[in-house]
């Protein structure tokens, strides 16, 4: 029987045998012992299940990996180190020197620097769409050595909500495989395979764990994507000589997090560690409620913020006036999310007074935990650019990011009522 994700969030993943501890123990070891040579050479050969080191698979690990998994509605998943080395991983998964990665432009900083500026230096060239563009202009970025279509649910800054149906269409015509990051919606608010998606990435640094205590990341591989005899996959289709000949085209399942694992991730070593992963798990439990009050929190916040007099203007999906509301209502029905932006009436000056006037709400270089946080771009992370470059980046000067957490509303509405009073 299928559960609702509220369930899956605290039953998911693992399943203690009689006598075996209920959640599952930090299992803190490089290694694994057998008792016979051919037991582990069929681990080797992908022939069994099970472990032998740390830096393919780790049952902490897997732990977290399945209920991730089971809240997106995919068929495997790869915990990593962080959600940049998950999105590397993915990346060198499909593409090889010569191919490209079609992106939309409303990314996450890093993600955009791996694509604009990391991955080019390796022949991968990283080719950037408005995601507000017509099919038309996004089409023509695709050529046959396209390799993978690279998006967001919710984007991070920008908080614009993501056309699944028209990049899915897309991906479909010209049967690329479809990437999303879903960190800032997680499964909760939107299940990206539902919407044509064939392989879903989060940074578990943000909502999974949710308590700013675990760096990660995960890949889920949707299982949905036919890479048998699809020749923009050659790699899939041809032996592995360095996996003894195997051809993951030809794999009955998880063809992509196959290649995933038994490749990049064995010869970068970028894999989660076994206490983040823990940690990971555990946050997981909480998700469901945690994401209904971060979004309902935010939906007050925005509302109370779009009515101020010292407010420019707020993006939030949940305004109905804003430009995503439509696209919010039918792709994140149950909230949509935490994340919102503001402008503050006046210059970089005020919003920089307004930032220190905050005591509940705490300055960070960190989005999507339990605690309310603010960032100002343009005396921060985006400090080196002028005022003209700032408007271009789509991040004015009064410009204020605002990461809500799940305190009492209350408190958060005033915190930032005594904040604008003394601006
Ligand atoms: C933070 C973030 C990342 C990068 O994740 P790290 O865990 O910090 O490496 C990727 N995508 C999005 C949308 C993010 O918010």
């Amino acid at each position: 029987m299928a559960y609702k994700q509220d369930t899956i969030c605290v039953q998911g993943g693992y399943h203690p045998q009689s006598g075996e501890s209920r959640i599952p123990p930090i299992v803190q070891s490089t290694t694994f012992y057998y008792d016979s040579t051919q037991a582990m050479a069929d681990l080797f050969d992908l022939k069994a299940n099970g472990y032998f080191y740390s830096r393919l698979a780790n049952p902490t690990v897997a732990a977290f990996e399945r209920k991730v998994a089971e809240l997106e509605g995919g068929v495997a998943a790869i915990g990593c180190a962080s959600g940049m080395s998950a999105i590397t991983l993915l990346a060198l998964t499909l593409c090889d020197a010569g191919d490209n990665i079609v992106t939309s432009s409303a990314i996450y900083g890093g993600s955009y620097n791996l694509f604009s500026v990391t991955l080019p230096k390796y022949g991968i060239e990283g080719r950037f769409f408005d995601p507000d563009a017509p099919s038309e202009e996004i089409e023509k970025l695709i050529d046959d050595r396209t390799k993978l279509i690279f998006t967001e649910t919710v984007a991070n800054p920008s908080i614009k909500v993501l056309d699944f149906d028209k990049i899915a269409a897309i991906a479909k015509k010209h049967g690329v495989v479809f990437v999303v990051d879903n960190t800032l919606a997680t499964p909760i608010l939107c299940r990206p395979f539902e919407w044509g998606a064939n392989i879903v990435v989060h940074s578990s640094s943000k909502y999974l764990d949710g308590h700013a205590a675990a760096l990660g990341g995960v890949i889920v591989d949707g299982g949905n994507f036919v890479f048998k005899g699809n020749q923009r996959y050659l790699t899939f289709n041809v032996p592995d000589e360095s996996y003894h000949g195997l051809v993951y085209a030809d794999l009955p399942a998880a063809a992509f997090a196959t290649k995933c694992r038994a490749q990049l991730v064995r010869d970068t070593g970028a894999i989660m560690s076994p206490q983040n992963a823990f940690l990971s798990w555990l946050g997981c439990d909480t998700l469901a409620l945690r994401m209904e009050r971060h979004s309902s929190n935010a939906k007050t916040v925005a509302a109370y913020l779009a009515k101020h007099p010292k407010i420019d203007w707020v993006l939030h999906a949940s305004l109905p006036d804003n430009q995503y509301h439509a696209l919010a209502e039918k792709y994140l029905p149950n909230g949509q999310g935490g994340m919102l932006s503001f402008g503050i009436k006046g210059d970089v000056n005020k919003a920089a007074k307004f930032m220190e006037a905050l005591k509940l709400i705490t300055q960070e270089t960190h989005v999507a935990d339990v605690r309310s946080c603010v960032l100002h771009p343009a005396s921060t992370t985006h400090r080196q650019l002028t005022k003209e470059e700032l408007e271009q980046a789509g991040v004015p000067e009064n410009l204020v990011r605002l990461s809500v957490g799940i305190e009492h509303p209350d408190d958060i509405l005033a915190d930032l009522e005594q904040a604008l009073k003394q601006i």
